[in-house]
Formats: C-alpha cells, structure tokens, sequence
C-alpha cells in the first residue's frame, strides 16, 4: 500500500507493540484512510519495552492522532496515560489511545469489536445468555468483561491453570455483578455444562497458525445446532477447535471479525467518521493472502 498523499497536512496514527512486523492493522487502517479519502497514515512502530514510556511522551509532540497498543504492552500502558475510559479501566487494558490535544485517552476496543462481530457476523446478543470462556489471558479477559457488562446472565471459566481463571471469574464477579463459575480445564469439563451454555469463546493461543492442528481438549459431544461457537484465532480461518464444533452442527465464527471491528472502532475514536468497513475486511483479506496466511 503506497502512500501517495503524504505531505506536510498528514495526520498520522501507529501502532505501539513488539514485534509489530506481522500486524495487520497498518493494511486495514491505511485502506480505510485512502478509501475515505482523509489525509491520514498508519505506521507500526516497534517499541522496546524499556522505551514504551517515552515512545508514549513523544505521541503529543509529534503530533499522533492516535495510537493502538498491542503486546506487551496492553496493561503496562495504563499508568502512562491521562485518562482512561471506564470499561477499559475495568479491563486493566488499553488497546486504543486517543490524543484529545494533548491529553492522552486510553480505550479498549477488543472486547467491544468481538460483541460487534457477534451481533454482525452472528446476529447475536450477550443480554441475558450463558458463557463458557476457554482460555485466561489478555484476551479473554477483554472478552469477558466487555460481555458482562453487556448483560450476560453467567459466565463459566476454564483454564489450563485454574488459578488464572479463579482470579478472572472473581475479578468479573466483584465488578460486574455477573455470576461465574470455574470448571475443571479439558475432558474434565461436565458435559451437561457445556451443552447448556449460548456461546463458547475459545481464547487460548492453541490452534494458532503454523500449529493449526492443536486444540484444547474439549467434549465435543456436548456441543448442539443451537450454540455459537466462537476462536479468537483467525489464522487459520478455521481452527481445528472450530472444526470439530461445526461437525455437532454449531454455529461457528473465527476470530476476523473481533480484528475487524476494534479496527473499526479505533477509526472512528480517531477520525470522528464512520469507518469503511467492506475495505476494511478486503485489506485485512488482501494482506492475509500476502502473508501466506490464508
Ligand atoms: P495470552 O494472554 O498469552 O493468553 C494465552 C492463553 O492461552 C492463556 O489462557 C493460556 O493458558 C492459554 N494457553 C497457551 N498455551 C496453551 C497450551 N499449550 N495449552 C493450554 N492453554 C494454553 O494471549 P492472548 O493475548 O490472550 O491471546 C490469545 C489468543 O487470542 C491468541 O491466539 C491471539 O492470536 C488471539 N487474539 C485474537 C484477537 C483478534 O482480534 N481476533 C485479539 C487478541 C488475541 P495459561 O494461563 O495456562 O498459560
């Protein structure tokens, strides 16, 4: 993607992460700038952790728009910024900074771009449905407040280390007033559990590409035509996990829509316009393709 417009009126936005080299964002963002014609740039910035707190004093000066955040430095963020939005606060993690003149907002929209992709993709509701989240980390933990305090009756965890997921399921409890439970991780899991959720998310790393033919043990058995069943993982397009769920019948969403959407919110944080979402999806497509991904 060339950037033909660059001049002295170019607002420009990045990325803060490291590595940033296999980001898709640049693609996706750059589209949709060019695509509605604004004089904007996306740029990934591989930042040290060592120098995040003076990459972060330099967005101001240098006269960033915004910024995404992604690993490692979600959560060590925070105390760098001047406000933070009060669900991403909750989260403990920021994907999004705005600069509002000087005046660094942080927000999170992983969690709300995978609630987008449930209602665009899947034509789903969180409001009073049942959850069990596979996997403890950064993201589902993003995924699971943001679906609690969008209205889930119960939340059910599972995590190859219990304690992780003890200390989310209470975390959530405290905060959002959303019952949950921890299960015991893999075959373990009762069957009859599983059967009665709405929606599982499968967040763990297993399954990712080049090791797509790993997934976390699972009673597959228990899985119907009424759920949805979701991967965080989007290379491949369909996990083994996801694999084995649609042979029971279930409903079953990848992980591009939950990149898609915080794409596109982030947009519109910084831009104030509505983000082009069909370039978007082409470029994140585009790119994959590139990359020997899809
Ligand atoms: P993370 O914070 O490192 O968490 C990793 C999770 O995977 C933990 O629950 C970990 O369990 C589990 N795990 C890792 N290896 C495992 C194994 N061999 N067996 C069982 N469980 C294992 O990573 P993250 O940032 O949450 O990312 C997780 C996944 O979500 C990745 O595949 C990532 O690509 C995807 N993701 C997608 C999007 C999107 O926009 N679609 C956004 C963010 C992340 P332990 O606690 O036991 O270590």
């Amino acid at each position: 993607m060339g950037f033909p417009n660059l001049n002295g009126e170019t607002k420009l936005c990045g990325l803060f992460g490291f590595p940033v080299e296999h980001s898709l964002s640049p693609a996706m963002h750059n589209a949709a700038f060019q695509s509605s014609e604004l004089n904007w740039a996306y740029l990934p910035f591989a930042v040290h952790p060592d120098h995040l707190a003076k990459a972060v004093q330099g967005i101001h000066p240098l006269n960033l728009a915004g910024v995404n955040i992604t690993v490692p430095h979600k959560q060590r963020i925070i105390p760098l910024l001047d406000e933070i939005e009060p669900t991403a606060a909750k989260i403990g993690a920021v994907n999004t900074i705005v600069n509002c003149g000087g005046k660094l907002v942080g927000y999170n929209t992983d969690g709300a771009g995978f609630i987008r992709s449930l209602a665009e993709e899947a034509d789903f509701r969180p409001q009073g449905k049942t959850v069990l989240m596979i996997g403890a980390g950064g993201a589902a933990r993003a995924v699971a407040f943001t679906l609690a305090l969008s209205g889930c009756k119960a939340i059910y965890f599972t995590n190859r280390t219990t304690e992780t997921a003890r200390e989310l399921a209470k975390e959530i409890a405290l905060n959002c007033g959303t019952n949950t439970e921890v299960l015991p991780w893999g075959l373990k899991m009762p069957k009859e559990t599983v059967t009665g959720v709405d929606l599982v998310v499968q967040t763990t790393s297993l399954g990712m590409w080049p090791n797509w033919q790993a997934a976390p043990e699972f009673p597959f058995a228990a899985v119907h035509s009424g759920q949805l069943i979701c991967d965080l993982i989007y290379t491949p397009r369909q996990t083994s996990f996801l694999q084995q769920a649609a042979v029971q019948g279930a409903t079953v969403l990848n992980g591009m829509g939950m990149l898609l959407y915080q794409g596109v919110l982030a947009f519109e944080l910084w831009t104030g316009q509505s983000a082009p979402i069909e370039i978007m999806k082409e470029a994140l497509a585009r790119q994959l393709v590139t990359e020997g991904k899809s």
